[in-house]
């Protein structure tokens, strides 16, 4: 066993029920002197729902939930904490009431977070419309790579609509504000688990005519995970980002979550995808969408904890990859 660049508690020694909840009980930002891997911060905020609110209270019920996430991935034969430092940085300073100016607030707050450009940034919901300002803060600190950071979204939606209930700023809108900053190549975006029914068939046409990648859920279960594979050839060694929308799994595996979408990934098939992303250079993420007062048995919160464990493996691998071609 290698040495831990992650401390954290013996869970043979201090039970995994007991002590202050922080993610997957990594320790506390502030407790750390020198450069964390990641800073994991909650987003909660909720006003940029189109359908039920509540995933304001999705970072509390996830760090809660992923007190039993444990660091060693079979999957990957890795310990992510020997491999990364691991940092939960509190939750940013939210504004309830205006999904701009609390994009501003969290955009403010993670823009600087822990040392840039080394550390970088998970972002846990809150609805979806928090992706834009962690996404933001990311490609700044990327150096705001001219042609914008290729984009892995998992999702139900497409999340590219213009305008809902005459709001630019909301959750179904994410990724249209980001392609338009420049922060998002569409080009290099993959959409997976899209499924319908649709408002419209107008609302596949964003994702068309600006060259994203979609693939549905129904492609993927005739395809498997190989379905992805020729996006991935494509992206090589490029820095991107992963967006994580807890409800392109079936509710009936997450069913805490605010727009479900009925008939997708079961939680071992979404497992199965995410590892399926191993070599890929990830350099930021967010996990979204979470809301705890619709959840059975804290079944989605658990989930959205493996995912950022999962997450945050494909990170380690990487980073043991480019050890070994050194
Ligand atoms: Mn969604
Ligand atoms: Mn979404």
């Amino acid at each position: 066993m290698g040495e831990k660049k992650t401390q954290l508690p013996n869970a043979r020694r201090t039970p995994r029920f007991a002590g202050v909840s922080t993610f997957c009980r990594y320790p506390l930002l502030e407790q750390i002197s020198g450069t964390v891997d990641w800073a994991i911060y909650g987003a909660p905020f909720d006003s940029g729902v189109t359908y039920r609110p509540g995933t304001r209270f999705g970072p509390r019920a996830i760090r809660d939930a992923s007190q039993y996430v444990k660091p060693y991935s079979i999957a990957h034969d890795i310990d992510i904490s020997e491999v990364l430092s691991l940092a939960d940085a509190g939750d940013a300073p939210v504004n309830p009431f205006s999904c701009e100016r609390n994009l501003e607030a969290i955009y403010d707050f993670a823009v600087d977070l822990g040392t840039p450009p080394a550390t970088r940034l998970m972002a846990v919901g809150g609805d979806h419309s928090i992706a834009y300002a962690n996404i933001r803060a990311t490609w700044e600190r990327q150096g705001r790579p001219e042609s914008g950071l290729p984009l892995l979204h998992f999702d139900s939606h497409l999340d590219t609509v213009d305008v809902t209930l005459g709001e630019r700023w909301s959750h179904a809108s994410p990724f249209i504000r980001a392609i338009e900053g420049g922060f998002i190549d569409p080009r290099r975006m993959l959409s997976v688990g899209i499924k319908g029914p649709l408002n419209t068939s107008d609302d596949l046409r964003y994702a068309r005519e600006h060259g994203v990648t979609v693939v549905t859920y129904e492609q993927a279960m005739h395809e498997g995970t190989r379905t992805i594979d020729a996006f991935l050839d494509k992206l090589g060694d490029a820095p991107c980002y992963l967006s994580f929308d807890i409800d392109v799994i079936d509710p009936a595996y997450a069913p805490g979550t605010g727009t479900p979408s009925v008939g997708g990934f079961t939680s071992s098939e979404i497992l199965a995808m995410l590892r399926r992303l191993a070599g890929v250079r990830i350099v930021g993420a967010d996990v979204v969408e979470v809301l705890p007062d619709r959840d059975v048995a804290q079944n989605t919160a658990l989930l959205a904890g493996h995912i950022m464990f999962e997450i945050l493996c494909l990170d380690a691998v990487r980073r043991r990859m480019d050890g070994e071609a050194r």
